[in-house]
């Protein structure tokens, strides 16, 4: 079996799916499992309406008619023939979702998130397995709560993998092509539980894990994994072969194309992952898979951008040592910071974090009582792997580099734009 993850950018509206049909034809069906994310921007959209939900906002109504709205849009270019039973399926489950929503007592803010934001799982897959019906393709519509058992850390589940390896092997039926939703599970109480956001590519690799699956292709609106951003780097180009160890590298220092979640149960099991275009299906793509790495020696480049740069030095000319390094960290986890870079020397010690939640502005006054601070607002953290000489200038002309770090297969530099 084969398993494909389309994300909401490629069913975002009737072309979109018109175009999945159009590759599952040019690539084949049979023995498929689809994975498929919420339409477009439909999980932001939801994520309004929970807010409005718990703000008793007067926009609440408005905000579940325009979800509504958005797929009957689609659903109307779908399908010429407002008898299809599609239609009816859709309102029922706007129907559950606005039963919920009037007569929820549950408190619990994450625990109502999973069970709104599903919606959008749930209508996308409902209107794709029609629609293939519809094309005359033989169809089964899973619903993946029935296969996919986690905790319940709503909106941050943890799979359960003993249970969810029995009853994917159980269920899923060979030699047809089969649709269910990416992102979303279920606990002990048969709650909706969601794997957090963009986690559709990690369903994907779940059931490819449970089913041995011979491969999983997740498509995209670009040729594959490239080594560099296209919108910031002139020459970006595609990397058709990496290992599975390159990927989860750079994914940790943020590439952005395949999260390291999806990568390991692949991995495991060495089925390779492919990236590739659905709007050219036909092209090779990137291949993720365990071998040599011997191609993709070109370097790579991520970016982050919106760092905050902070060093701290001792008042007293004292070393900082093992038990200030662990209470300062102990502080950015207490304030949510990200740390994505460590530098240390014997009286000062640097990093640069991501400040999401700004809370920096909190925790300075705190560090200050026992350090000197110094801290850089929005500077560039720029990750070169496999970097060289010429790499390392494209990144540091016109720039003012702040802070420099090599190892042996890895560059960091944070700059600041002049
Ligand atoms: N629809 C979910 C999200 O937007 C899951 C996904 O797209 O992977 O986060
Ligand atoms: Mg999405």
């Amino acid at each position: 079996m084969r398993v494909f993850k389309f994300g909401g950018a490629s069913v975002k509206d009737a072309e979109g799916i018109k175009n999945v049909y159009d590759v599952l034809q040019k690539v084949g069906y049979e023995d498929v499992l689809l994975v498929v994310s919420a339409m477009g921007k439909t999980t932001n959209a939801l994520e309004e309406v929970i807010k409005n939900y718990f703000e008793k906002s007067e926009e609440l109504n408005s905000s579940v008619q325009e979800v509504k709205k958005y797929h009957n849009q689609i659903l109307l270019d779908l399908f010429d023939d407002e008898k299809n039973e599609v239609f009816a399926a859709v309102n029922t489950l706007f129907s559950e979702l606005e039963y919920f929503l009037a007569h929820n007592k549950s408190p619990n803010y994450n625990f109502v998130y999973d069970q709104i934001v599903s919606y959008g799982e749930l209508i996308s897959t409902t209107i794709l397995s029609h629609f293939m019906s519809f094309m005359g393709i033989k169809t089964q519509w899973l619903d993946v709560r029935n296969f996919i058992k986690t905790n319940s850390n709503y909106r941050d589940a943890e799979v359960d993998w003993e249970l969810t390896q029995a009853t994917i092997s159980k269920n899923v039926k060979k030699k047809m092509l089969n649709i269910t939703q990416g992102f979303l599970g279920s606990d002990e109480n048969n709650f909706t539980t969601t794997l957090g956001r963009e986690g559709s590519d990690y369903t994907a690799g779940i059931f490819a894990y449970c089913l041995n699956a011979e491969s999983v292709t997740i498509w995209k609106d670009v040729p594959g994994v490239m080594n560099a951003d296209p919108r910031y780097f002139e020459n970006a180009s595609l990397l058709s072969h990496i290992s599975y160890r390159e990927a989860i590298e750079m994914a940790f220092y943020g590439a952005t194309v395949i999260h390291p979640k999806t990568l390991q149960p692949l991995q495991k099991k060495e089925i390779p992952l492919y990236v590739k275009s659905f709007i050219n299906p036909m092209l090779a793509g990137t291949c993720v898979s365990k071998g040599s790495d011997s191609e993709w020696q070109i370097p790579s480049f991520i970016v982050k951008r919106d760092q905050l740069l902070i060093s701290l030095s001792s008042i007293d000319f004292s070393f900082i040592m093992e038990e200030n390094i662990s209470e300062i960290f102990a502080l950015f986890h207490q304030f949510k910071l990200k740390v994505n870079l460590i530098q240390n020397s014997a009286i000062s010690f640097s990093v640069c974090v991501e400040d999401k939640f700004e809370n920096f502005k909190d925790l300075n006054p705190i560090l200050s009582k026992k350090f000197k601070v110094d801290f850089d607002e929005n500077v560039t953290l720029y990750t070169i792997r496999h970097f060289n000489d010429k790499a390392a200038q494209t990144v540091e002309q016109n720039k003012t580099v702040l802070l420099k770090q090599v190892s042996r297969e890895t560059m960091q530099i944070v700059t600041k734009e002049n």
